[in-house]
């Protein structure tokens, strides 16, 4: 069975309450009803939530947060569980963008536990695993994705890594307009869907979602979406665009 492709959108830390509003009408408006082949899932802030849901209501797009934490509740100040993220109308939640790994000091161990967490309670989490330029010069890309796809599926089951997507954002092609090529993507994304196949079976690897991420926007999504192990897109600035995330999300391969 082809696997559904997955198009989401990290909006960071973008949009106040009324320009989501805005930003989601006019989404809306633009695209289709909901399509067989393809899930649109956008993350705005945590203090939009709530009104996203709002305007999400009856809606194909879905809503994720940006991140999660493992404990249900506690003293964790600036933290957020995935209770009250379903709460707000959410059903996925993006871990480990490298964003939190490289300024927040987010670690392969926590993304692991955030992600149990989140599939704990109900919510699909988009883990997302990238090597740096310094990796990628000095030739460990592979190393570096093995190594933290190992460790953010750690204890999983199949049926967990089934319902999860990982996100492939090599750190250097977020937000500098520089994208992995379409070669180089699928390289690493068929290494990721190995990693899965020894660690869970060929049938979890063959329906788990890979969706690359770095600066993905409407002219290169097509070429990215025709590689055999691209299942989808991780967006940044393209998603605060609706007539750039609606190309994106109309994607023809
Ligand atoms: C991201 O934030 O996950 C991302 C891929 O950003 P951009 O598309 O802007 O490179």
């Amino acid at each position: 069975m082809p696997r559904r492709a997955v198009i989401a959108g990290n909006w960071k830390m973008h949009a106040t309450v009324a320009e989501t509003r805005a930003l989601l009408r006019g989404l809306r408006a633009r695209l289709a009803a909901e399509s067989p082949d393809r899930e649109i899932v956008v993350a705005p802030p945590y203090t939009a939530l709530a009104a996203a849901a709002e305007e999400l209501r009856g809606s194909a797009i879905d809503l994720a947060a940006q991140n999660v934490h493992w404990e249900s509740s506690g003293a964790f100040t600036g933290e957020i569980s995935a209770a009250m993220l379903l709460e707000a109308g959410c059903r996925w939640v993006i871990v480990g963008h490298s964003e939190r790994r490289q300024r927040f000091g987010e670690t392969d161990a926590n993304v692991n536990r955030r992600a149990r967490a989140a599939l704990a309670a109900g919510l699909r989490p988009i883990v997302c695993i990238g090597e740096t330029l310094g990796d990628r010069e000095a030739n460990r890309t592979i190393d570096v994705v093995r190594g933290q796809a190992r460790a953010a599926l750690l204890d999983l089951g199949a049926a967990d890594i089934e319902t999860l997507c990982i996100a492939y954002e090599p750190v250097w092609a977020i937000g500098t307009g520089r994208t992995a090529t379409p070669d180089q993507a699928e390289e690493v994304h068929a290494e990721v869907r190995r990693i899965v196949a020894e660690m869970a079976g060929a049938q979890t690897a063959n329906r788990l979602r890979i969706l690359y991420g770095g600066s993905v926007k409407p002219d290169n999504i097509d070429s990215l979406m025709a590689e055999p192990d691209i299942d989808g897109a991780l967006v940044g600035g393209a998603s605060l665009d609706v007539e750039s995330f609606a190309r994106i999300v109309e994607f023809q391969s």
